[in-house]
């Protein structure tokens, strides 16, 4: 054996390295196997354009085994090789070739990943597990020799023949205290599913210590040699796409519908974007993960420069081997090809919702629940996206219909009404919402937290178009425009102000179109949305002062006969009662009634009832 000094001016950097790197200790695995997969990638090159010869029966495969008596792992491949130059070279001193700009740049930096692969120092990440490391390599040229190169993790190494018989390389890692938990099968299955589960050639992981039995199967590979993603999307089927779903992000739900994407220009990109499931009462942002790979090597996850914002939710694979492997995060943050991938996906995602909505609207509308959350916020964050998108947005009718806005305005009669009715709470408005709807007015469902700010986006950005809570007023269409008697309005008026205790009362009257309903109570549209906002800004728990007013409904018999008895004196009472009854049931669209109000109003019901008999 010869020995021989790393080319490092640098006095003992490993022990430096080993600091910073501590964090993401696991790395190591992915470099020495995905050096493992070049070196088989290199040799499967050079046999297809005749250089090299493969055995007709080899089959190229990278096995990891460990050895917990020992404590050694060994990586092992069928690859290229090296020749005895070649380690020098590329071990000894190319590795080591940044280290004293290395120490200069990055003294401060206790980001790990940036530090590997960025200086090329990939390959001694190992140093972070190991002691010692062996490597035995035969390179594949015809008259190479096997060489074997130690090193301790010190700048100096030992170099001399080696003993492996066949092509290839073998690291064998001499694992220390800080490397224990890697002598561990689940540790390593783990590590190596985390970062090898698409690496093209297969992996095997051997347990040294456990004798293996005759009848035993092969081992099985670990990883999927052949990813979705590579694949031409012509040749996988819905289910393989699920599957693939299922499989990486544990999600026992099938996702509502992808995109594959195959990119050569600008940069090379190959990806698999789903659209998950979305519920409403989910947390949007834990929800997207977007993998990203560098030829099929995992690189990070939940890079959020990697897709707009509003998209967070999605979930995914991209392969994109301009990005170089094993850099940091805020490298990729930094970097240009990021935000370019950001864009691409982008517009790719609005491409494909796009195309769903104009060639099959029927599966849109059914998607739209799902899908509705990421198209309200993106609308309100990216405005190219509201402009491409907002056609295709949708508004449920309380009959569950889906509408786009030329929908909704094409259904009513009166085209230049270009206001939008809506219900924030079906169930508690359900009163104004059959008042419109028997004046054939549809009314929209927007009750999601994002629908006030996103209602808003629409008042902004599109002239003309309101939007209008069913209580906050009573269109035009649903009265005759008959005009008011004002003696009686002031009769009306003088009857319940003094009933309800409520001198400021504004009491309107109207002829309805329809007869059965005898009043409503409104609050304007403006002051609902301040009440709201207020909400959402540090949730007020203060009660906001009541602003309504009652429009009574001079087509209906119960009001008119209220007006017909009002100089009646031994009616007043009953007349009071009936006013308070009729208050309080339009107020119940707006809130619940309060614990006394409501004991009073049931109070007042009994007592109503006896009259009936
Ligand atoms: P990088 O992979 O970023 O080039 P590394 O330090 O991981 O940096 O590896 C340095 C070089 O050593 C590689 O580029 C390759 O030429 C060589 N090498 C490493 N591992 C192997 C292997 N298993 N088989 C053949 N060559 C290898």
């Amino acid at each position: 054996m010869k020995k021989g000094e790393i080319s490092v001016k640098a006095e003992n950097i490993l022990p430096v390295i080993k600091k910073w790197l501590y964090s993401d200790k696991d790395i190591f695995l992915r470099e020495v196997v995905s050096n493992a997969s070049d070196a088989i990638f290199k040799f499967e090159r050079l046999v297809g354009i005749g250089k090299a010869e493969k055995a007709e029966n080899e089959e190229y495969q990278i096995t990891v085994s460990f050895n917990k008596e020992k404590k050694t792992l060994t990586i092992a491949d069928n690859g290229i090789g090296m020749t005895e130059e070649e380690v020098i070279n590329y071990i000894a001193q190319v590795a080591f070739s940044g280290a004293v700009d290395f120490l200069e740049k990055y003294k401060d930096v206790t980001d790990a990943d940036g530090i590997i692969g960025h200086f090329g120092l990939g390959f001694y990440s190992v140093f972070m597990v190991a002691d010692s490391v062996e490597i035995d390599t035969l390179s594949y040229q015809p008259d190479a020799a096997p060489v074997k190169w130690i090193c301790d993790g010190s700048s100096s190494y030992e170099i001399g023949v080696g003993e492996r018989t066949t092509r290839g390389t073998t690291i064998t890692l001499h694992i220390g205290e800080e490397g224990m938990e890697f002598l561990n099968e689940y540790r390593l299955q783990e590590t190596l599913k985390k970062y090898c589960s698409f690496i093209a050639y297969n992996i095997i992981l051997i347990d040294e210590n456990k004798e293996k039995k005759e009848e035993e199967e092969p081992e099985k590979p670990l990883n999927d040699t052949h990813p979705i993603w590579l694949k031409n999307p012509k040749d996988c089927t819905d289910e393989e796409y699920k599957q693939f779903y299922k499989d990486v992000f544990h999600d026992y739900n099938d996702p509502l519908f992808w995109i594959h994407l195959n990119v050569d220009a600008p940069f090379q990109l190959k990806a698999v974007i789903y659209f998950p499931k979305l519920r409403d009462n989910i947390d949007l942002m834990e929800y997207g993960e977007i993998k990203l790979y560098y030829n099929q090597v995992f690189v990070a996850d939940n890079i959020k420069e990697i897709l707009p914002e509003f998209l967070m939710v999605l979930r995914g694979v991209v392969d994109c081997p301009d990005i170089p492997i094993n850099v940091s995060r805020s490298f990729l943050q930094n970097d240009g090809s990021v935000a370019k991938i950001s864009n691409l996906i982008a517009r790719k995602v609005s491409d494909k919702l796009h195309s769903i909505f104009t060639d099959d609207r029927e599966q849109y509308n059914k998607y739209w629940d799902d899908i509705q959350l990421l198209m309200k916020y993106g609308c309100i964050r990216d405005s190219k996206f509201f402009d491409r998108m907002k056609d295709a947005v949708l508004f449920k009718t309380v009959d569950g219909e889906y509408l786009t806005l030329a929908e909704y305005f094409d259904k009513r009669e009166d085209k230049e009404n270009k206001v939008v009715y809506y219900t924030d709470n079906k169930a508690q408005q359900a009163a104004n919402i059959e008042l419109f709807k028997s004046n054939g007015l549809e009314v929209v469902e927007c009750s999601h937290p994002i629908d006030p700010r996103f209602t808003m986006e629409f008042e902004m950005k599109e002239e003309g178009v309101k939007f209008c809570c069913v209580t906050a007023e009573l269109p035009d269409t649903l009265t005759s425009g008959q005009s008011v008697n004002e003696e009686d309005m002031t009769a009306l008026t003088e009857l319940f102000r003094s009933a309800l205790g409520k001198e400021n009362l504004v009491v309107k009257g109207e002829y309805f179109k329809e007869e059965k309903t005898p009043a409503v109570l409104t609050q304007s549209e403006q002051t609902k949305r301040y009440q709201n906002i207020s909400r959402s800004f540090g949730g007020m728990t203060m009660d906001f002062p009541e602003e309504y007013e009652i429009i009574l409904n001079l087509s209906n018999p119960l009001i008119c006969k209220m007006l017909s008895m009002k100089q009646e004196e031994d009616k007043k009472d009953k007349l009071a009662m009936l006013c308070q009854q009729i208050y309080d049931i339009s107020l119940m669209s707006h809130r619940e009634l309060k614990k006394e109000e409501k004991e009073q109003f049931i109070e007042r019901n009994y007592k109503l009832f006896e009259s009936v008999l």
